[in-house]
């Protein structure tokens, strides 16, 4: 799965600068948190996510 794909993606609004996308899977490890949770930016003035890729932790990697 690609977080670029993935329903569980949250982008927030970074109004007029690059947004943060977060993971909000629920099954995250416990151990991640916080700024570790922001996958990557999005480009400025739109949600889209820039990550091609996800993260080693991603529950959804098999
Ligand atoms: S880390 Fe995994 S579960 Fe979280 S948004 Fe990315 S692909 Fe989805």
């Amino acid at each position: 799965m690609k977080c670029s794909e993935c329903k569980y993606i949250n982008v927030s609004d970074g109004n007029g600068s690059p947004g943060r996308c977060y993971c909000k899977h629920p099954n995250r490890p416990k151990e991640v948190t916080g700024t570790e949770l922001v996958i990557c930016n999005s480009e400025r003035h739109t949600n889209r996510v820039l990550i091609k890729t996800s993260p080693r932790w991603c529950p959804l990697k098999k």
